[in-house]
């Protein structure tokens, strides 16, 4: 199996012990490829997937305020952005969106930060990788209106009916460790109607462990879980989800990604 982790925050203070070692076991378990999001702590500091991407290989990077951090941005952060969306390993902008769950910045600043940040990537030319939580009907009200590229519903935990709509607005639906919890039967659903091309996979590692992992550190290696179980629910195989998933990635992060 040749898979790619859509999905990873390998720069997690909790990888600081075994970076190296986490990186091997995913290279063991057929994870070749990784997209490492650089949301980090927030601003100011926009670069920690860049410099994971500079020094491995096999590691993309995103650039991009996390809702969350929404409050941090100032004019030096878009300045920035722009200058970053020009390194040669930066394929996306991510992750951006709304989490109306944690409210750690208040919502109309998280709102209007997302919509600067989807104008820098239609800029850049560059896919967009969403974060979404508790907040559906503004997430995609402000993609309706302001976002015509591709892009990436990350960690996509809605239902059948989310799942039409962002296939409808042109978007990737990368789905992780939930999707093996015992009560994601909506996702489970979500992930059976969605085609064959708009598949994704993803760790969100260090977080959401798919079973048996659920409650541990996640880590790249434990994507094969997810893939196994995808495959299970679209009575289809490992190996195969694997090769559309990362043929997905290819042609979504293309031409950066070959
Ligand atoms: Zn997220
Ligand atoms: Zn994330």
């Amino acid at each position: 199996m040749r898979l790619v982790d859509s999905h990873v925050h390998l720069d997690d203070a909790k990888f600081d012990a075994d970076r190296e070692q986490a990186i091997e076991r995913a290279l063991a378990a057929g994870v070749e490829r990784m997209l490492a999001i650089g949301t980090g702590n927030g601003p100011p500091d926009l670069e920690t997937a860049v410099r994971l991407a500079d020094r491995y290989p096999l590691i993309y990077a995103t650039i991009g305020v996390h809702p969350h951090d929404a409050s941090k941005a100032t004019a030096e952060t878009w300045a920035r952005l722009r200058e970053l969306a020009a390194h040669p390993k930066v394929v996306a902008i991510g992750e951006i969106g709304l989490d109306y769950h944690y409210d750690l910045s208040p919502r109309e600043v998280q709102r209007a930060i997302f919509e600067q940040q989807l104008a820098i990537a239609a800029e850049s030319g560059k896919p967009i990788v969403i974060h979404t939580r508790e907040a559906w009907d503004d997430t995609s009200a402000a993609l309706r209106a302001h976002w015509q590229g591709p892009g990436i519903m990350h960690c996509f935990t809605g239902d059948e009916a989310q799942a039409r709509q962002a296939l409808d607005l042109g978007f990737h639906l990368s789905f992780g460790g939930v999707l093996t919890f015992p009560k994601a039967d909506a996702v489970r659903q979500a992930a059976r109607v969605t085609p064959e091309d708009r598949l994704l996979v993803e760790t969100d590692c260090p977080y959401l462990a798919p079973v048996p992992h659920r409650g541990k550190r996640n880590e790249p290696a434990f994507l094969v879980e997810t893939v196994r179980r995808l495959a299970e629910v679209r009575g289809s195989t490992p190996e195969e989800i694997a090769e559309i998933t990362t043929q997905n990635f290819e042609r979504l992060m293309a031409p950066v990604v070959i």
